[in-house]
């Protein structure tokens, strides 16, 4: 199947409760606005964007004169592409050269995954693309990014041992010195809770200025969509850290109930970059709000 396809299948649960409710025939009453509440709550959405979407909702409703469930549909879809349309902001990297990307997130939420399907991404566009084995805690990760740079053709900078910050230092020099467009800097995953290790992430991004200043160009945080309301106080951590710039949501094909797309709009306005829904190369995209509504409300 195609991609959207798979976007369509990962957020199938949520979609079909919320057009079952709507197809009931029924009227628009105080329940119909209750049992709304509770899928969207139970669909990751949070209380605050729940609330927020359910008294635009109620806006909508009133100023349109609607009366009958089956209008709702298209009211909600219209307000959650209010929502989210501010989160879709594509990510351009023709801004500078080389375009210093650099990676965080927690292990597991499919950074490595990412920065492959990144790489492919960019190369299809005709951009020379570098990556750097930040991830100096597993030298597992460090022989996986070196394997895959050699499959497809992409320079990975690695280094035996030494730490994340010399590693990307030399990553940024050598895409200065070859002129390379876009480098994807990957660190090591840590837990938000670990404060020493928030504190080395923190330097790597000054000696990343250091040797390019200005760089990194982008920060972008990757999430695994499946974590609900976790992947806020990730958004929170890593971006009083870092700053962070961009989001990349993984696993939508999943069981993800998509609706902490909507949590983090409301919580922590950052531009989705890019969305994954599935495991191969080409299962990441741009993040594109009318493309994720009419995925999810059919
Ligand atoms: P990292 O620890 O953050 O580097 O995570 P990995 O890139 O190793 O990914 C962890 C697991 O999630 C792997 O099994 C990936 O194949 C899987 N994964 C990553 N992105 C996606 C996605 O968009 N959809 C699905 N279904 N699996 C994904």
């Amino acid at each position: 199947t195609g991609w959207l396809g798979k976007l369509k299948r990962g957020l199938a649960r949520t979609g079909n409760q919320l057009v079952d409710l709507f197809s009931g025939g029924g009227k628009i009453d105080d329940e119909l606005y209750e049992e709304l509440e509770t899928i969207l709550i139970t669909s990751d959405v949070g209380m605050d964007a729940t609330r927020h979407l359910l008294a635009d909702l109620r806006r909508e409703v009133k100023e349109q004169r609607l009366t009958e469930a089956s209008q709702m549909k298209e009211a909600l879809a219209h307000c959650l592409l209010k929502l989210l349309k501010p989160l879709a902001q594509p990510l351009d990297t023709g801004t500078h050269q080389p375009f210093v990307i650099m990676l965080c997130g927690v292990n597991g939420a499919g950074k490595t995954t990412s920065i492959g399907k990144l790489a492919k991404h960019f190369q299809s566009q005709g951009k020379s693309v570098l990556l750097a084995a930040g991830d100096t805690f597993r030298a597992a990760a460090r022989e996986q990014l070196m394997t895959w740079g050699e499959r497809n053709n992409v320079t990975v900078i690695a280094q035996q041992s030494g730490d994340a910050a010399a590693v990307i230092y030399d990553a940024v020099q050598a895409a200065q010195a070859r002129k390379i467009d876009v480098v994807l800097a990957d660190t090591a995953g840590r837990l938000t809770t670990q404060a020493h290790l928030m504190e080395e992430i923190k330097k790597v991004k000054r000696v990343i200025d250091k040797a390019l200043p200005g760089a990194p160009h982008e920060v972008l945080l990757v999430l695994d969509a499946n974590t609900g309301q976790n992947a806020l106080s990730q958004t929170k951590a890593f971006d009083d850290a870092l700053g962070v710039t961009g989001l990349v949501l993984t696993k939508l094909d999943g069981t993800a109930k998509g609706g902490v797309i909507a949590a983090i709009a409301k919580a922590h306005p950052i531009p989705v970059r890019f969305i994954g829904v599935g495991e191969g190369l080409d299962d990441l995209r741009p993040f594109v709000a009318e493309e994720f509504v009419s995925a999810l409300l059919g």
